[in-house]
């Protein structure tokens, strides 16, 4: 019998193709429940008043659900413009057919890069005097209008035009001839915190600055500008915040951004983490699992060996904090989270096997483990959890 090493040439005609065939499902996946999506943004549009419009926030992949389809699906919703974060983010929906009005949050700062986001189409976020110029000399090279948006800081000390020195400046750019200025809006920082509808807090203040600043430059008497401010958060706390957009991410994918939040809404998470149980052992008490030994039998265990580590995005620093699920009971992970694999205490379990799949975000039977109880396990926030997740986990939608 020869060894497959050797060079000798085998005949595998007869598995054509076999390598395409790989089940999405061979490992570990991300369900993207669609449908959750469309009814996230109906429900969450039923909450502003009839013009104001619907931002989907799509960047960093959807969120890690699948730019593409949460586009889709919030379109459906009634979502009427897009969010991404940079030029490539944009490219690609438009790549994918999206028609609806796209923009880019981030900064684009380079002529090169503006053009490219004029000839696909895409809104740039714009911050300077000389970004807008730059615009303006493009619009007019092409003899049109290069659609744009304003973004000012009113207290994030990130991206936008200074507050103080915006009037002056605005009183310039209303006069460029090549520019169409679609939209002038500001982000709040602190929106999720607990005493944000205290008058005195932070995001209040911002608000209060947006207005004046509005008031200053009279906006209204050009209704063509969208003039928004709140994300998910910002959105859920008044409708002072929503001007006549507003801009959403999180909560459209079915999580509350802050915990303290009273609404009616029944948001619904669309998106769930699954795995395969590859291999199952028993281990005598006293035996220590993984990497550095953090965990130590204190009977015999049976262990499920689940293919999932943090090279698929599980935090590290989840590694004996967490449960899975399977057919509606909690199981606990032990010892610490590998690379590729981490390790389940299943005693309990006479039903599980290899071959099996475990439920790690998402729900099972009346059980749910979220991204949320993730973030607070490993001292993040939702947000980060969700777009930590890999390429190397395939993206299935269902329903
Ligand atoms: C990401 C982002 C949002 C969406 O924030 P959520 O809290 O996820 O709703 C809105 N506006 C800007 C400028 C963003 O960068």
């Amino acid at each position: 019998m020869q060894n497959r090493q050797s060079n000798h040439v085998f005949n595998f005609d007869k598995f054509p193709n076999f390598e395409k065939d790989i089940d999405l499902k061979q490992r570990a996946w991300i369900e993207v429940k669609v449908k959750a999506i469309e009814t996230n943004v109906r429900q969450l549009r039923s909450k502003l008043s009839k013009n104001c419009q619907f931002m989907a926030v799509v960047k960093a992949d959807g969120y890690g659900h699948d730019a593409k389809l949460v586009s889709e699906y919030a379109i459906k919703g009634g979502a009427s413009q897009l969010g991404v974060a940079t030029l490539n983010e944009g490219i690609k929906l438009r790549s994918c057919g999206v028609k609806k009005p796209i923009l880019i949050l981030g900064n684009l700062y380079t002529k090169k890069d503006l053009i490219i986001s004029f000839k696909n189409n895409l809104m740039p976020t714009i911050s300077s005097i000389r970004e807008c110029l730059i615009c303006n000399n493009i619009g007019n090279h092409f003899g049109l209008k290069f659609p744009l948006h304003l973004k000012v800081d009113t207290g994030m000390s990130r991206l936008g035009f200074e507050y103080n020195k915006f009037v002056r400046q605005y009183e310039k750019i209303k006069f460029f001839d090549n520019i169409s200025i679609e939209g002038i809006f500001s982000h709040l920082s602190s929106a999720d915190e607990l005493n944000s509808l205290d008058p005195k807090s932070n995001t209040q203040l911002q608000r209060q600055k947006f207005e004046e600043l509005l008031k200053q430059i009279n906006v209204d008497s050009n209704k063509n500008i969208k003039i928004h401010l709140a994300n998910s958060a910002g959105m859920l706390l008044d409708k002072s915040f929503h001007f006549h957009m507003v801009r959403v991410g999180l909560s459209m994918y079915g999580y509350k951004p802050m915990l303290n939040l009273s609404t009616n809404l029944k948001l619904k998470p669309a998106l769930s983490l699954k795995v395969k149980v590859a291999f199952i052992r028993t281990i005598d008490k006293g035996v220590s699992v993984s990497y550095g030994g953090k965990f130590v039998s204190h009977r015999k265990t049976k262990l499920a060996v689940l293919s999932i580590g943090y090279a698929d995005g599980v935090p590290r620093n989840l590694s004996n904090k967490i449960s899975v699920i399977h057919n509606n009971k909690f199981y606990p992970q032990v010892g610490s989270i590998t690379m590729d694999q981490m390790m389940v205490d299943i005693t309990d379990s006479n039903e599980i096997k290899v071959g099996s799949t475990m439920v790690l975000l998402g729900s099972d039977g009346d059980k749910t483990i979220s991204p949320i109880d993730w973030a607070r396990e490993s001292n993040t926030i939702p947000w980060e959890i969700l777009c930590s997740f890999k390429n190397r986990l395939p993206k299935v939608q269902v329903d």
